[in-house]
C-alpha cells in the first residue's frame, strides 16, 4: 500500500513537498490553516495533488505515515500537538528532500548572515562551472528541486525551523554562522532550545564532512563541545590564526586548507562590511574546499553585488547617501550596519521590538549617530535606550515623513541608514515591504 504523506502549510516548502511525494509514489495530502495563495493553488491542481485550505480535517491528517511541518507553523499549533501525540513521525521540507537525492549538499544555518552567504557560495561555485543549484529563502524549494532537476550540489539556506526535526539529513559542509538569540518566542524563550536546533546541522555529519564556524561567535564557541561533531572542524575568525581554517591578518583574508593557502585583500571583496568579510570568509572555504582556482575564487568573491534591503546603497542626494538595511530585523545585525559606516549617521530604527536588548549599539551609536528618526508604532524602548546619547531624535509613523525628515536632518558626507533592529509587523507587511517604500521615497526626493 501507498505511504500516506501529509503536508501542513502550502506555500513553496509545502507546494515543493507534495511535488516530491507524488513523485516518489506516495499519497500525498496537503493541508493549510489558512488561505493558500492562489499560485500554489493553480499549481496543486495542476500536479493533481488533494489539498484543503482554512481548516485541518483529523481524519485525513492523522492517517499519516509520515508529516512534513512547513517551517511557519509553530510547535504549540493544535494540530501538531495531536499529530505528535499519536506518534507520527513529523520531518521538515529539508529532511524529507534529502531522502531523496545523492546530491552533495552544503548547508547554511545561524542568526543572521544566511541569506547572503548562501548567495555568495552559490555565486561562487556556479561561476566555477560547478553543476549547483540554489534553495532556502530564494527561488524555488529545495523539495521542489529534488523532484525536477538533477542537480550534483545543492546550496541551501536553512533555518532554525527547518532543523528541528532532523533525522538523517546531513550535509557534506556545514556552515553555521553566528548564534545571537532570535525567534526565541518559538523556543519556550530557552536560549538552549535554539542553540540545539542550530547545532542539528552537524548532528548527523560523518568524518569525510565539514563543520564550518565562526570562532569569533560566543554562543557557538560555548557549545561546541557540548555538541560534538564527527566532521572536520574549519573555523574562521577575525584576529586569529588557524593551520585550517579562515581569518584576516594585515588586511588580507586567508584560507588555509590541506596544506594549500588562498589570500586575497580585503578590500577586494565586492560585499563591504565586517559581517561581509565572515560571510566571505565562510563561502570562501567551502571554494576552497571544493578545491576551486583561486583566481576563480577571488574574481567571484571580489563581483559578488550586495543584495536587496541588506546595507544596499540605493541613492546619493545632495552627497548624502541612503542606504536600505531594512533586513536587519535583531540588534546584532543593526550593530554591524553601525560598525561597518564610516560617515556620520542619520539613523532610521524601529518597528516591532522582540524584547531587544540595545545597549550593545551604545558605543557605536555615541560615536557615529548624529540624529535618529524612530520609525514604529511604539518607540519609548528606543528614547529611553539613546535619548540621552543623541542630539536629534524625531518620531515618524510613515516611510514618507521619515525619508524627508532624515534628508532634512543630513549634512553632505552624511549617510541615511535604514537598519531598524526590529520586526516591520507594526506598520508594513515585512521587511521587503519596508525596504521597498524606502527606496520609492528616496527616490521622490
Ligand atoms: P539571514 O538570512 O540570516 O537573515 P541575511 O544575509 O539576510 O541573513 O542578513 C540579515 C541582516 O544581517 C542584514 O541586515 C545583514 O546586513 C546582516 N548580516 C549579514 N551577515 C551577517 C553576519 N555574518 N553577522 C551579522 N549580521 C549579518
Amino acid at each position: 500500500m501507498k505511504q500516506r504523506l501529509v503536508i501542513l502549510g502550502a506555500g513553496e516548502s509545502g507546494f515543493g513537498t507534495a511535488v516530491l511525494g507524488m513523485k516518489q509514489g506516495y499519497d500525498v495530502f496537503v493541508s493549510d490553516g489558512g488561505k493558500i495563495k492562489d499560485n500554489y493553488k493553480k499549481q496543486l491542481e495542476e500536479w493533481k495533488i488533494e489539498y484543503e485550505e482554512s481548516k485541518h480535517t483529523e481524519e485525513r491528517i492523522l492517517n499519516a505515515d509520515v508529516v512534513m511541518k512547513s517551517p511557519g507553523i509553530p510547535e504549540k499549533a493544535e494540530m501538531v500537538k495531536k499529530i505528535r501525540k499519536q506518534g507520527i513521525k513529523i520531518v521538515s521540507e529539508i529532511e524529507f528532500g534529502s531522502w531523496y537525492t545523492d546530491a552533495q549538499i552544503v548547508g547554511i544555518t545561524g542568526a543572521n548572515g544566511k541569506t547572503t552567504t548562501t548567495a555568495l557560495t552559490y555565486h561562487i561555485m556556479k561561476d566555477g562551472g560547478m553543476n549547483v543549484g540554489l534553495g532556502g529563502n530564494i527561488g524555488k524549494s529545495f523539495a521542489y528541486q529534488v523532484a525536477t532537476e538533477s542537480f550534483d550540489y545543492y546550496v541551501l539556506e536553512i533555518s532554525s525551523f527547518q532543523l528541528d526535526d532532523i533525522e538523517k539529513f546531513r550535509p557534506n559542509i556545514a556552515i553555521l554562522t553566528n548564534v545571537t538569540p532570535d525567534h526565541l518566542d518559538r523556543y519556550n524563550y530557552e536560549l538552549q532550545n535554539y542553540v540545539s536546533s542550530k547545532f542539528n546541522i552537524t548532528k548527523n555529519q560523518t568524518e569525510d564532512d565539514f563543520f564550518v564556524y565562526c570562532a569569533d561567535d560566543e554562543i557557538t564557541m560555548a557549545n561546541l563541545d557540548k555538541y560534538p561533531t564527527r566532521a572536520k572542524k574549519i573555523p574562521f575568525a577575525y584576529d586569529k590564526e588557524f593551520a585550517e581554517g579562515g581569518f584576516i591578518k594585515d588586511e588580507t583574508l586567508i584560507i588555509n586548507h590541506n596544506q594549500n593557502q588562498f589570500t586575497m585583500s580585503i578590500q577586494e571583496l565586492g560585499l563591504t562590511g565586517r559581517h561581509n568579510v565572515y560571510n566571505s570568509l565562510a563561502a570562501g572555504i567551502v571554494a576552497n574546499v571544493y578545491g576551486l582556482r583561486k583566481e576563480q575564487i577571488r574574481e567571484s568573491l571580489s563581483d559578488m553585488k550586495s543584495l536587496e534591503h541588506r546595507m544596499e546603497s540605493v541613492a546619493k542626494v545632495r552627497n548624502i547617501e541612503f542606504i536600505n538595511d531594512s533586513k536587519a530585523t535583531n540588534v546584532n545585525s543593526t550593530w554591524y550596519a553601525l560598525e561597518s559606516m564610516n560617515k556620520p549617521i542619520i539613523w532610521i530604527a524601529g518597528g516591532i521590538d522582540k524584547g531587544n536588548d540595545y545597549s550593545v549599539l551604545d558605543p557605536l551609536v555615541k560615536k557615529k549617530v548624529r540624529g535618529m528618526i524612530c520609525l514604529g508604532t511604539d518607540n519609548t524602548k528606543l528614547h529611553s535606550a539613546f535619548g540621552k546619547m543623541v542630539d536629534i531624535l524625531v518620531n515618524v509613523t510613515n516611510m514618507g515623513d521619515a525619508v524627508r525628515m532624515a534628508y532634512q536632518l543630513g549634512n553632505p558626507g552624511d549617510c541615511v541608514l535604514l537598519s531598524p533592529a526590529c520586526a516591520s509587523f507594526d506598520l508594513f507587511e515585512n521587511y521587503e515591504d519596508r525596504g521597498r517604500k524606502f527606496k520609492d521615497e528616496v527616490i521622490k526626493l
